[in-house]
């Protein structure tokens, strides 16, 4: 059974509605090759083409409005590891496994990783990330010729990248994957400082570890208190970061431009998960399923592609079987996301987004209209109306309209009972980081204090109970 087929017919209410704007338009031709850049933390709102108030964007502006942008894509988990696997085999984290922040698991050899898809099509492969959780240990690199993981920032993966498209001959199809962190370490340029942050003379002045101080609640703590200067300063340096990253972007993509390029290859941005500024209480990504952590940006560029903004519903999960429909690839079967081709030429069709998180152990399932969200620990269950409270704010899980929710908790039944039966593409191994890797996990704020509240992921039935406690 393929699991596609299981997950399109989903029965939720809105989903799989058909859409075509009046200036629908014909299915593009197929760009030659592809670059997929993934903005490790971005938050979709925080792009001036989102609505941002900020025009830290301009780049990734120009080109989403040149291009295809998604209001809403959804990543099947809110941090790293289970995130991009889950983008790039399009499978669901607790279907490869994907586990915690002291042992995110390892993407299995069975699964058809998306480079391997493009490799057998006859792509020259290759991928410069800044490792971490992004490291090839974790079984990212399948399908690469070349997994470069020591892409420090934004400046020195840019080089290499461009350093290799230099032997790429012109007869030659290439995938280039890139992946930064830079937004997420909270250490712009100095030169940005001037214009992103506003002075501030507080005790986070002279802190080096931002991103620790972020993402560690342990950390948080011993700082005392943060006031809202202290926060500002941080979405400051946040905002920083993305015009930082933002210019490194268009110097790359004016050199592809130069190198008579740009016309042949299909350029997709994105992000693996967001970023909580406290709207629920706490900071960093990893620990809840709410839209910050969750809704991320999406644009798809190719000069064939009628420019549009697709306001339907859609999940990281479909970015691979997208991509390989584009170059006219064939997708494995084994995929469980679905080709957005449609909704790139007008076309859309909303599309369930099932999430999840095995380190305080979550799922959840979205509509535009509603999400549901179950946990290990009670409290934090919920379920909140899109349409009336998108900041999802108010939970409505003990004045539940059961009308409503039914189609969500038969349709999370259905996702669970599925992903559970499947274990093909569970490896099964261990990943034991050495001392430089755990350093650099530490100062981006994975391990220490984050670990505190995390229990077991539990098995199928202690969900089906969960669901049956809720429901
Ligand atoms: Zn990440």
């Amino acid at each position: 059974m393929r699991f596609a087929q299981l997950l399109v017919v989903v029965a939720v209410a809105g989903a799989a509605l058909p859409a075509c704007s009046p200036a629908c338009s014909e299915v593009p031709s197929r760009p030659k090759n592809v670059i997929l850049v993934s903005i490790d933390t971005l938050r979709r709102d925080h792009l001036g083409l989102y609505g941002y108030s900020r025009n830290t964007s301009p780049f990734l502006d120009r080109i989403g409005r040149a291009g295809v942008a998604f209001d809403q894509c959804i990543s099947q988990a809110p941090w790293t590891a289970p995130s991009h696997a889950s983008m790039l085999s399009s499978l669901y984290p607790s279907v490869l496994g994907m586990g915690r922040f002291e042992d995110p698991g390892h993407i299995s050899d069975t699964a058809d990783m998306l480079a391997e898809v493009l490799a057998d099509a006859g792509f020259r492969t290759h991928a410069v990330t800044s490792g971490g959780f992004m490291a090839a240990k974790i079984g990212f690199a399948q399908g690469f010729e070349i997994y470069d993981d020591a892409g420090l920032n934004m400046e020195t993966t840019v080089s290499r990248a461009l350093q290799w498209l230099r032997g790429i001959r012109d007869d030659e199809r290439f995938f280039l994957f890139l992946h930064t962190y830079d937004v997420h370490k909270y250490k712009p340029p100095a030169s940005y400082h001037a214009t992103w942050v506003e002075p501030y003379s507080g005790a986070l002045a002279f802190h080096d570890r931002i991103a620790d101080l972020v993402q560690n609640h342990e950390e948080q703590a011993k700082a005392g208190a943060l006031d809202d200067a202290d926060r500002r300063y941080i979405r400051d340096l946040y905002d920083a970061s993305i015009a930082a990253t933002d210019d490194w972007l268009r110097r790359f993509w004016e050199t592809i431009e130069q190198r008579g390029l740009a016309d042949d290859t299909l350029l997709v941005v994105t992000a693996d998960h967001g970023e909580e500024f406290w709207e629920h209480g706490g900071s960093g990504h990893g620990y809840t399923l709410f839209d910050e952590n969750l809704r991320v940006p999406l644009i798809v560029y190719h000069p064939s592609l009628a420019p549009r903004m697709v306001p339907e519903q859609v999940r990281l999960l479909d970015v691979a079987p997208t991509i390989v429909d584009l170059v006219g690839a064939t997708a494995p079967t084994s995929w469980q996301g679905e080709s957005l081709e449609g909704s790139l030429s007008g076309h859309a069709k909303t599309l369930v987004a099932f999430s999840e998180h095995s380190h305080f152990p979550a799922k959840s399932a979205r509509t535009p209209q509603a999400k549901l969200i179950l946990s290990v620990a009670e409290p934090t269950r919920g379920f909140f109306d899109l349409r009336n409270d998108p900041l999802e704010t108010k939970n409505l899980m003990q004045e539940l309209d059961r009308a409503t929710a039914r189609p969500m908790f038969e349709g999370i039944e259905r996702w669970l009972r599925a992903n559970a039966s499947d274990s093909r593409f569970r490896s099964g191994t261990r990943i034991v980081f050495n001392a430089a890797e755990l350093e650099q996990l530490a100062a981006l704020g994975y391990l220490g204090g984050t670990a505190g509240g995390a229990v077991e992921d539990p098995d199928l039935d202690v969900w089906l109970k969960i669901l049956s406690d809720t429901r």
